[in-house]
């Protein structure tokens, strides 16, 4: 028997030919392996060793090797039949893992049926990964995105939920979909109050930031005028108590904001939402998508005529009253670095605003 033809990554590694090391390639894996054959007319005497992998495959075969060894004249012969035991090995594994995820499909299929198909979204080719759609008192939709374990029902599944508080799960190796289910629904509706809070925000002024608002953000930044904003983070756990407040704009333009904000604190009422409550403690009227469009309020900066840039939105305006020119803070720290009429004071740059040529200041950005 050729051992050249047949493992060519076995070679000897000394005249002799008692000593062969290398690579044998099973099912397109390659397995190293190191034999020594003190005597080549007695093959019993082969001394075998091999990497934990090959080893970890072999495990409880040893006395059917050593039957076989007996009935083998050459060393090619042996490792052939080797390769075949560990080939039917590899084989039962796969038959046994493609059962079990037969299985956990047919187990899945049946959890599904129960819960109702209209509860479905949508489910993976592997069916692994499926959406699942549950409507609040309000008839809101909430998506609830499960990743199952191929060990499914024993070990429990990873859930994706959009909620602003951690969604833990109680599993059981005898629990299913259903019961999945109404843990998430438990957890939904202990958000409610916090949903129906933001919602009302959401609905009633021009929501600067986030973008897109979605269930787990628990920061808003609302349009209070064309220069001024103010960020808000709510405590989902208690969403009508006074949320953290914090002004950004003109100084001119915030100092009284923030005064009325803080002589109005007493006025505070967690009957109310919080829309109302921050309307009386403000003394003014938020502006409303009823009267008003969001352009006037996600003006662009004068220097780069975009609103957002990256993340930042143009939070430095022009302390005089007439121009009140929004910019973003890298824009106005690059511009007036580069005139010589700027001086520069520690971390803070003075120059002109490039629109009123009013003094102005800004602070180096922070590198993110
Ligand atoms: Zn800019
Ligand atoms: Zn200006």
């Amino acid at each position: 028997m050729d051992m050249l033809r047949n493992f060519p990554g076995i070679i000897p590694v000394n005249k002799q030919a008692s000593i062969y090391t290398g690579y044998i390639n099973i099912c397109n894996e390659d397995y190293r392996i190191h034999i020594e054959l003190p005597d080549k007319k007695n093959l019993e005497e082969l001394q075998f060793s091999c990497d934990w992998k090959l080893q970890q495959l072999l495990h409880g075969y040893t006395a059917i090797l050593k039957q076989r060894l007996k009935q083998c004249t050459t060393l090619c012969q042996y490792l052939l039949e080797v390769k075949s035991l560990v080939e039917r090995q590899l084989e039962g594994r796969q038959q046994v893992q493609q059962r079990g995820s037969s299985q956990v499909c047919a187990q899945l299929l049946g959890e599904v049926e129960h819960l109702g198909w209209d509860r479905l979204v949508s489910i993976d080719a592997r069916f692994q990964t499926l959406e699942l759609q549950c409507k609040d008192k309000k008839g809101r939709q909430h998506i609830l995105k499960v990743t199952l374990s191929p060990q499914h029902p024993r070990v429990a599944p990873k859930c994706v939920v959009d909620l602003p508080g951690q969604f833990h799960i109680q599993w059981k190796s005898t629990s299913n979909l259903e019961w999945l289910y109404e843990q998430f629904e438990v957890a939904m509706d202990s958000y409610q109050d916090f949903i129906d809070v933001m919602e009302e925000l959401d609905r009633k002024t021009w929501i600067l930031e986030p973008e897109k608002p979605v269930y787990s953000a628990t920061y808003r930044r609302i349009a209070v005028s064309t220069s001024v904003s103010i960020q808000i983070s709510v405590d989902y756990r208690h969403p009508r108590v006074l949320p953290e407040c914090r002004f950004l704009g003109a100084d001119q333009a915030v100092v009284p904001l923030r005064e009325s904000l803080n002589s109005n604190l007493h006025l505070w009422d967690e009957q109310k939402g919080l829309l109302e409550n921050l309307q009386v403690l403000l003394g003014t009227e938020l502006p409303s998508p009823a009267t008003s469009s969001k352009e006037e309020f996600s003006v662009e900066c004068g220097i780069c005529y975009a609103y957002r840039l990256d993340t930042e939105l143009p939070n430095q305006a022009c302390s005089d009253a007439r121009c009140g020119q929004p910019f973003h803070q890298t824009c106005l720290y690059e511009w007036l670095r580069a005139l010589p009429s700027s001086r520069q004071s520690f971390n803070t740059i003075f120059g002109d605003c490039p629109y009123c040529s009013k003094p102005i200041k800004v602070k180096m950005p922070v590198k993110k």
